[in-house]
């Protein structure tokens, strides 16, 4: 309750102070407000038990005290969000942001000077996030950044606390312990770091999704060294036969670029190959563009538009049928799938929105787990029937 007091006459003085007597009778929690209140501890020595004191023209503080002894009143605009924040994706899966910026110059890229150099958030308040989105319903955690494997490198991998226990803030650790919550953990934008390697035994072990996307955006060394990207085409061969060997059912997703400037025929074939020899499951591909302020619009030789998509569409068509390939692979495979819609989910294989589907005769509730028995497929999606 609420007590405006007057101290303008002793009678005021009188009421107030009787009101307010009464006041506490009735309900115990009392703010007194009013120009009494600015009578230095007046109040307080008639009526030690008030809550609060304020003295007049001063709802703000009226408004504290009321808050700080009462649950803020409902505002339909702003109540009704979650203390995890507004999240527009669907119930039942969730993108986890781990850091935002960039350390890398790739040179057709501008978000570092959009964005900064990388900051990474504490690792106990992405695992309090993560905690309350799979306590929230959430199945499959999206792990998503500029630079997911660069997490922590700002912070010097500093030790931090979840439910009072000490874990890093480093990518290895933030995948056992996001391992820890139950649901799908899976990694997106990884760069090509060496450490990589070192989360593929976590997914042979189930602990996270069997699924990386890594941007090799090229093949050629030259055009990858004119990127200022790492990583030469044999070596990455060699790490993708590592990663195999250690889990073969990981799934492999990466972006390339075509048509960036000085990009020959021959350097073309060279990334077509590759493909070739990597057998990825997933390929996107964008055709170069020259975004405003990327240093690479400075580099001599601009491939003709046209070039640019023909080989765009060339690559694609290329991958296509090496998508095909694998998928047909799983034909007689029952596979846990994710179910998003009626008759359609998502494998292990399979991000939301960016990869292919696997759709399913038969019932399962949306959000929810199901098994499917592969009968058929196509380039990029599959076709069965539930378990
Ligand atoms: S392409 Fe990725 S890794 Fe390279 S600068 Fe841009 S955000 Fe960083």
């Amino acid at each position: 309750m609420i007590v405006n007091t007057c101290g303008f006459i002793d009678a005021a003085v009188a009421e107030s102070l009787a009101t307010i007597g009464e006041a506490l009778a009735e309900n115990g929690k009392v703010v007194v407000t009013g120009c009494l209140g600015a009578k230095q501890g007046f109040i307080k020595k008639a009526h030690p038990s008030v809550l609060a004191v304020t003295g007049p023209h001063d709802s703000a503080a009226v408004m504290d005290a009321v808050h700080a002894h009462l649950p803020k009143p409902h505002d339909p605009y702003t109540d009704l969000i979650p203390d995890i924040g507004v999240k527009l994706t669907p119930r039942h899966y969730a993108y986890l942001k781990i850091s935002e910026g960039c350390n890398h110059r790739c040179s057709f890229c501008v978000i570092p000077s959009l964005r900064g150099d990388l900051a990474s958030r504490p690792i106990g308040e992405v695992m309090l996030e993560a905690e309350n989105l799979v306590k929230a319903g959430v199945k499959e955690l999206l792990v998503i950044a500029q630079d997911t494997s660069a997490y922590g490198v700002d912070l010097k991998y500093r030790t931090g606390f979840w439910g009072g226990r000490p874990v890093k803030t480093k990518m290895l650790d933030l995948c056992k312990t996001l391992g820890e919550l139950g649901a799908w953990v899976r990694l997106h934008y990884v760069y090509p770091y060496p450490h990589v390697d070192d989360v593929v035994p976590l997914m042979a072990e189930g602990k996270i999704l069997p699924y990386l996307d890594v941007p090799f955006q090229h093949a050629s060394s030259r055009i990858l060294k004119l990127m200022k990207r790492p990583a030469r085409a044999e070596n990455v061969l060699a790490r993708i036969r590592g990663w195999r060997k250690i889990c073969p059912q990981i799934a492999l997703r990466s972006t390339f670029i075509t048509g960036f400037p000085g990009e020959t025929e021959a350097e073309f074939s060279e990334l077509l190959e590759f493909l070739k020899e990597a057998q990825l499951d997933r390929v996107g591909c964008f055709a170069y563009s020259p975004v405003a302020g990327a240093a690479a619009n400075a580099l001599p030789d601009a491939v003709p538009d046209e070039v640019r998509e023909e080989r765009r569409g060339r690559l694609m068509q290329a991958q296509a049928a090496i998508s095909a390939a694998r998928l047909q692979a799983k034909i007689g495979r029952t596979l846990k799938v994710i179910v998003d819609e009626p008759g359609l989910g998502r494998s292990s294989a399979d991000a939301p929105e960016i990869d292919g589907v696997v759709r399913f005769k038969g019932c399962a509730r949306v959000g929810e787990f199901a098994a499917v028995l592969i009968e058929r497929s196509g380039e990029h999606d599959l076709h069965g029937r539930l378990q």
